[in-house]
């Protein structure tokens, strides 16, 4: 079906990719994905260059070694993808087993002129590996970017089946597609353009929609704890009111300051203070809620949203985790520490148009007057302890 033209024309297509992909993959090396994706289209190059110096070519080399261009590129895609999920890397083996061993047969058939036989061992490899290709992007577990993979799975699920149909087509009737079932011709010179017009920009839509979500993230994470940082815990914030607001269920919010961090870090210097912080952060996350909500705002200074809980069921939850926290040992190298908190507590307590640097606010009245009072304390915001220390407003 495809003209000689429209053959140069995705000829050249092949090589401006190929050149696109290796300097990014040359640009970023660490990326194995992206280095194989461009194996992938250099492999296509090499066929393109068979191809297209055929003439002059010995017939072995011209149509034998040819025809492995488009499964090694194919299977290099396969790579690439399993690489970029990190899932399936193994099984990349049997697409380069089906090519090496698909080899002496294109040779010797090239040599004897029986090229429908080559070209139907292509078709039959390559339905094999995008259907790989395709069960794997069908099946990753990345949800927030599911689009780009499931767009390319449903893609590579056509191609394979049109391979597959040109494979029981030529076993059926002994004849070659093009000779006898014209659709299925038709079909495969169509997935055959938009693979190689589309697949790697699709690739490049996935890889860009998986760094937009993880600079998404970024933004909101605390890299020492991996807490929510100051952003994050606003957009859970913001989420949380409006569901207090819908519900009315009440919300209770938490600071907690670490008492005397400053002495921990003279005694066991910054790297040490750093790693009771990450301790500490699995301790809080393990003592809270699935539902609730922790981040880090500042040096030793955290933030917990509690939702559904009240007054009295704050203060009880609070002082659990207070003495759970005085009485865990952390680990610093070989030697155990502990250490202690102090809690600023308020809730929302049905009041209206509550914002969250309200909540805050007398959260950390809260927490300054445990502070005041003696420390590892845990304080509830009322009316009267913010009059008290109204002096830090
Ligand atoms: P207080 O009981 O009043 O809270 O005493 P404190 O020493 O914990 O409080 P202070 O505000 O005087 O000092 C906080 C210390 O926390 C000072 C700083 O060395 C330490 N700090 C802040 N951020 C970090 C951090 O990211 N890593 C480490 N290791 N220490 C930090
Ligand atoms: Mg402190
Ligand atoms: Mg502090």
């Amino acid at each position: 079906m495809l003209t000689y033209a429209m053959g140069f024309v995705l000829d050249v297509q092949l090589v401006c990719y190929a050149i696109v992909l290796t300097c990014m993959a040359l640009q970023d090396r660490a990326n194995r994905s992206l280095r194989w994706l461009a194996y992938g289209y250099i492999s296509g190059c090499v066929g393109a260059a068979l191809d297209l110096g055929g003439q002059w070519l010995p017939h072995w080399l011209s149509m034998g070694l040819f025809m492995e261009a488009a499964p090694i590129g194919y299977g290099c895609f396969y790579a690439s993808v399993a690489y970029f999920l990190r899932r399936g890397i193994r099984a990349r083996w049997l697409c380069f087993l089906m090519i090496l061993a698909a080899l002496p047969f294109f040779l010797e058939w090239s040599v004897s002129g029986r090229m429908n036989l080559s070209a139907t061992l292509e078709d039959g490899i390559l339905a094999v590996e995008t259907a790989l290709t395709a069960i794997l992007l069908f099946t990753t577990s990345e949800r927030e970017t599911r689009w780009p993979p499931r767009t390319m799975a449903a893609f590579l699920t056509i191609y394979s089946a049109v391979e597959a149909a040109r494979v029981a087509v030529f076993f059926y009737t002994g004849k070659m597609p093009s000779q006898v079932a014209p659709w299925v011709e038709n079909a495969s010179g169509i997935v055959y353009v938009v693979s190689c017009s589309a697949l790697p920009l699709a690739f490049i839509w996935m890889m860009n929609a998986r760094l937009l979500l993880d600079l998404n993230r970024q933004s909101m994470i605390d890299p020492l704890t991996e807490l929510l940082n100051r952003r994050g815990l606003q957009a859970a914030a913001e989420v949380e009111l409006a569901r207090y607001a819908r519900t009315g269920h009440d919300l209770a919010v938490v600071i907690l300051d670490l008492d005397f961090f400053k002495l921990l870090n003279d005694r066991y210097g910054h790297a040490g203070g750093d790693a009771v912080l990450g301790e500490f952060s699995v301790f809080l996350r393990g003592m809270i809620r699935e539902t609730d909500i922790a981040g880090r705002i500042g040096g030793e200074e955290f933030v917990l949203i509690l939702p559904g809980l009240g007054p009295i069921t704050a203060l009880a939850t609070i002082e659990r985790l207070r003495r759970a926290v005085a009485e865990h040992p952390f680990e610093l190298g070989s030697r155990l520490t502990r250490i202690t908190a102090s809690f600023g507590i308020t809730v929302a307590g049905g009041r209206k148009d509550l914002t969250w640097d309200v909540l805050q606010r007398e959260a950390d009245i809260a927490l300054y007057a445990a502070k005041r009072d003696g420390r590892n304390l845990s304080r509830m915001y009322s009316e009267s302890l913010a009059a008290e220390t109204s002096h830090i407003a």
